[in-house]
């Protein structure tokens, strides 16, 4: 049995990955400061694998702290890196927070994988890279080219990918995999864990449920004057529970010596683009519930259409994001329901 460091363990993907990991026999251990994300969800996973995970509420960017949890753990066999600040506009305004968050935790991570013997790490990184491709790349598979990021945020993605590959280069043990993240959605199966945004919703479906829960007023739907078949932008919604089976197949991938290449990418979508309008009207039909919205104007930065050519991660990691949209958007509107103790 492997034993398995989770940094932001406790978050939307990390508690559904750990879920899979758990159910899948491997030994975790998260590492979450609870700065997005609460205890309770560790009450949440224990209840769903009736096991309780080791957890410590660590940052990742704490090196003592993490150099003595190397130390009282030698069996660590890999690390699944989703420990990071995720908010675009913060970024913004905040951009070296997201630097020494995101950046340094990494950097603190591989420092002590190295001294501490451990080869393999799993990173989560984002369709983000990709900007808006050129026509001719969509659907976008992993050799589209990189382009310049649009945000502080964005750049950490990317200036991670390249400290792996560099660390990668350097340390001809290492096996690196990037997992480029499109739109992950809804929640698990028993409503037990799922998304907690922080504030005002930054995302599409965490503010259609909050709205369909009364807490929001309306959905604004930020324009519909793209060239797209219905003029809103189209994205690729993944499943939470789909993505998180992924991260145990890579894994499992690296654990068995499967890898083609030290540094592995795949993009983690359904191969399917769906438009703000869709996701809207599929929520509205299999809740029965009404969601007013508005159509506003467009937001800054947003790109038209990005999905994802997931070919690679089909055939190589023997995936496929596959559960349909309906139960994805039901699932999210059962745990919505069940945060807001909202009756059937
Ligand atoms: N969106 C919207 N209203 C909202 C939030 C998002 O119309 O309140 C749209 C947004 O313009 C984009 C899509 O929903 O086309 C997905 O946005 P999200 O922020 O979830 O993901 P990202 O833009 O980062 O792919």
């Amino acid at each position: 049995m492997s034993r398995i460091l989770v940094t932001g363990g406790l978050g939307y993907i990390g508690s559904h990955t750990v879920v899979e990991l758990m159910q899948q026999g491997h030994n975790v251990v998260i590492v979450d400061n609870l700065s997005n994300s609460t205890i309770e969800v560790l009450e949440g996973i224990e209840a769903i694998t009736n096991t309780k995970p080791c957890f410590e509420n660590l940052d990742c960017n704490d090196y003592v702290g993490m150099e003595r949890l190397f130390n009282s753990y030698p069996d660590i066999d890999a690390v699944i890196h989703f420990a990071a600040s995720k908010a675009v506009g913060e970024s913004v305004e905040k951009p070296l927070l997201y630097y020494r968050n995101n950046i340094g935790s990494l950097v603190v991570l591989l420092e002590l994988m190295n001294a501490h013997g451990v080869h393999n790490i799993v990173f989560s990184s984002s369709c983000t890279v990709y900007g808006q491709p050129d026509e001719k790349h969509l659907p976008v598979d992993e050799n589209a080219p990189i382009q310049k990021a649009l945000s502080p945020y964005g750049n950490t993605k990317q200036v991670n990918e390249q400290i792996l590959r560099d660390t990668a280069h350097a340390n001809k043990s290492l096996n690196v995999v990037l997992l480029r993240y499109f739109n992950p959605i809804g929640a698990h199966p028993t409503a037990l864990i799922g998304e907690l945004p922080n504030g005002i919703p930054n995302n599409l479906l965490p503010y259609v449920t909050q709205t369909a829960a009364g807490v929001r007023n309306e959905l604004k739907i930020f324009g519909d004057d793209y060239n797209t078949p219905d003029g809103s932008c189209i994205r690729d919604y993944i499943y939470v529970v789909d993505l998180a089976k992924a991260h145990v197949k890579a894994l499992q991938r690296m654990l068995h010596g499967e890898c083609d290449e030290q540094v592995e990418v795949y993009n983690l979508g359904t191969g399917h683009g769906v438009s703000v309008f869709e996701i809207v009207n599929t929520f509205k039909e299999v809740t029965g519930v009404n969601l007013p919205y508005v159509v506003v104007g467009r937001r800054e930065g947003d790109i038209e259409q990005v999905w994802a050519d997931a070919t690679k991660a089909n055939a190589k990691l023997n995936w496929k994001a596959d559960t349909p949209l309906a139960d994805v958007l039901k699932s999210a509107w059962e745990w919505e329901k069940k945060l807001r103790n909202i009756a059937e």
